[in-house]
């Protein structure tokens, strides 16, 4: 799978090792012979590349959410601020045109479906069952808690939650992702199917 879509990926920008991009579409693949899934932070479209050609693989759709606009960490000043991304004539940070990039570069459009918005707004209407839910939005707690309680309750027997950014080890990273992993698995709700570098993968009894 990698092969195909290489040059792609290493033209986008991103977090996500190739070993996590693969354990991306292989789950895709696997969730996507039951129904679509939803992607909670595209940025510029890396993971979604990797799980959009999942659900492609089997005709499904994947629904992405992002705001668009940087999280907390990728704002002027912070460690994550990346210049190419801040849009000069309002002053903010735009992904959504590097995200649109990758998915026609990819040849994706039939398949990935970008929702511009917060996550909880979207949730607040969803009425779609969902077979995999890809949390990897705002690494506060807040936010990460917000998408976990709004989101999976959305997801059907045996679909697939998946977080990336787990440090068990606080001096390794950010404690939120590892946070709603945990209340996860102590809701009795989901069991651990693997976990790949820091992508966590659960699934819902
Ligand atoms: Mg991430």
């Amino acid at each position: 799978m990698i092969k195909k879509y290489q040059t792609i990926i290493n033209e986008t920008k991103g977090f996500m090792s190739p070993e996590e991009g693969q354990g991306l579409y292989d789950f895709a693949q696997k969730a996507s012979q039951r129904g679509p899934g939803l992607e909670i932070g595209s940025y510029c479209g890396k993971s979604t590349l990797f799980l959009g050609a999942g659900f492609q693989k089997n005709n499904e759709i994947l629904f992405t959410i992002d705001h668009h606009r940087g999280s907390e960490e990728q704002q002027p000043g912070e460690e994550y601020f990346d210049p190419d991304l801040f849009d000069d004539r309002i002053n903010k940070i735009d992904t959504l045109r590097f995200l649109r990039t990758t998915l026609e570069n990819a040849s994706l459009e039939d398949t990935v479906i970008p929702i511009v918005s917060r996550s909880e707004v979207v949730a607040k209407s969803w009425r779609t069952p969902l077979t995999l839910l890809f949390i990897d939005g705002s690494h506060t707690f807040d936010s990460a808690e917000t998408d976990y309680l709004c989101w999976t309750p959305q997801l059907i027997e045996n679909g697939y939650l998946l977080i990336h950014d787990i440090f068990p080890d606080p001096s390794q990273g950010g404690q939120a992702p590892f946070h709603i992993y945990q209340k996860a698995l102590n809701s009795g709700l989901f069991q651990e199917v693997a976990m790949i570098q820091t992508l966590g993968i659960l699934k819902r009894r």
